[in-house]
């Protein structure tokens, strides 16, 4: 088995809907990127990248690259469990999640958040571990200027991976 670690912030403050895991979270502003902003799958992407030993999400998908201007993450994220499933190497086993926001809570959006995840990666979603957590007005996430997410994945070798 390997294990890979991804973490991601975004600033908020954008005027869009803050999403994560694809779903829409009212009563936080949007997240300032490039992309949709999506702080969670992104951490996501960097600790399947991670653990299947493939460059960051950086690499595969430069913010400065017009073509990922507002794309959306969960496109990514399907991207990136066909890379790993057309290597032939590993197969996806689960994930977990820490998503630090100060306010609204997560846990309302939480299952919503689970199905999309476990569907783009064609788990279970039990498969998928969400924590929601605050930084106890501490710092920038504390002030609700930030979100931040950390994200572990685990893959299986299969049985013919030689390394
Ligand atoms: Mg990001």
């Amino acid at each position: 088995m390997r294990i890979g670690l991804g973490y991601d912030i975004h600033r908020l403050g954008a005027d869009r809907p803050l999403l994560l895991g694809g779903v829409e979270i009212p009563g936080a502003p949007g997240a300032i990127a490039h992309s949709d902003g999506d702080v969670l799958i992104h951490a996501v992407i960097d600790a399947l990248l991670g653990a299947a030993g493939l460059e960051d999400i950086g690499t595969y998908y430069p913010p400065e690259d017009p073509r990922w201007l507002d794309v959306s993450s969960r496109k990514l994220l399907r991207e990136t469990a066909a890379r790993i499933r057309e290597s032939g190497r590993f197969t996806i086993g689960n994930l977990d999640c820490v998503v630090i926001l100060e306010r609204p809570k997560i846990r309302p959006f939480r299952d919503r958040i689970r199905a999309n995840l476990a569907a783009d990666l064609n788990l279970k979603p039990e498969d998928i571990g969400l924590k929601g957590k605050t930084r106890e007005g501490l710092g920038e996430v504390g002030c609700g200027e930030a979100v931040e997410v950390y994200a572990v994945a685990l893959l299986r070798r299969l049985p013919d991976d030689q390394d």
